[in-house]
């Protein structure tokens, strides 16, 4: 007899196999991060189609067989119908990779659970043109919950209170150093103190904040560069 599981998840990732099936990389409330394949799912009359989509939180129940997980039912629970315009689709995109780079075994977590379900809420209400602002609140919230927090106040090489004229943010230490410090070790890279304001915001979860600042395009492409840094210096498909 095989046992079948039925659990909640977010589906981050599709990819198209064989014929006509598809598989699906969900983040799930009580197994962590599973992989499921959707049998003959692509074909028309296929009954689990309808409830299980990309970017959506959908109930799922799968077998466990030999070598994979079978899909055997599907439930939407929350779709997001709001995101399919092209600057949101692209941080969707984006969210995804992240959680397909950074997650990589079984392990449940409820925080990264909730903040999946804030991020896409976010975006799903965000007004502004630009909204790269929620994609950045996923990143550093997402990478805090993996244990690496940045350090905003203090140097962490010195202990220093950090001087907001002279700021260097470090991969490799996490977070922002002192110029004493820079000058010894040089592998930083500048940052504006705006750019510490706007990080603290971020993991004090401050959207209403956030949403409301008006970001020059300096400030935007320092965020951009100190953030895919960090992120890249960190992602375990770069070690
Ligand atoms: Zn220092």
């Amino acid at each position: 007899m095989t046992t079948s599981y039925r659990t909640l998840g977010f589906i981050f990732k599709k990819e198209d196999k064989f014929e006509a099936d598809r598989n699906f990389s969900v983040f799930t409330k009580d197994f962590g991060r599973v992989e499921v394949l959707g049998k003959s799912i692509r074909k028309i009359a296929s009954k689990l189609r309808g409830g299980i989509e990309i970017f959506s939180f959908s109930e799922i129940e799968f077998v466990q067989g030999k070598v994979r997980k079978t899909l055997t039912d599907s439930v939407a629970e929350k779709r997001f119908n709001n995101i399919y315009k092209p600057e949101k689709l692209k941080i969707s995109y984006n969210i995804s990779e992240m959680l397909d780079d950074f997650l990589k075994g079984e392990e449940k977590d409820e925080k990264i659970m909730s903040l999946i379900e804030d991020v896409f809420t976010k975006l799903e209400d965000y007004k502004k043109e630009n909204c790269s602002i929620v994609y950045y609140y996923f990143l550093w919230n997402f990478i805090s919950l993996l244990g690496y927090e940045p350090e905003l106040s203090n140097c962490p090489i010195c202990q220093q209170k950090l001087n907001p004229y002279n700021l260097y943010f470090s991969n490799k230490e996490g977070g922002v150093i002192c110029r004493s410090c820079y000058s010894l070790k040089k592998e930083s890279l500048k940052i504006k103190s705006d750019i510490v304001k706007i990080l603290r915001l971020i993991l004090k979860k401050d959207f209403d904040i956030l949403s409301r600042l008006k970001i020059s395009s300096d400030i935007g492409n320092s965020l951009s560069a100190v953030s895919e840094g960090y992120k890249n210096y960190l992602s375990p498909k770069n070690i």
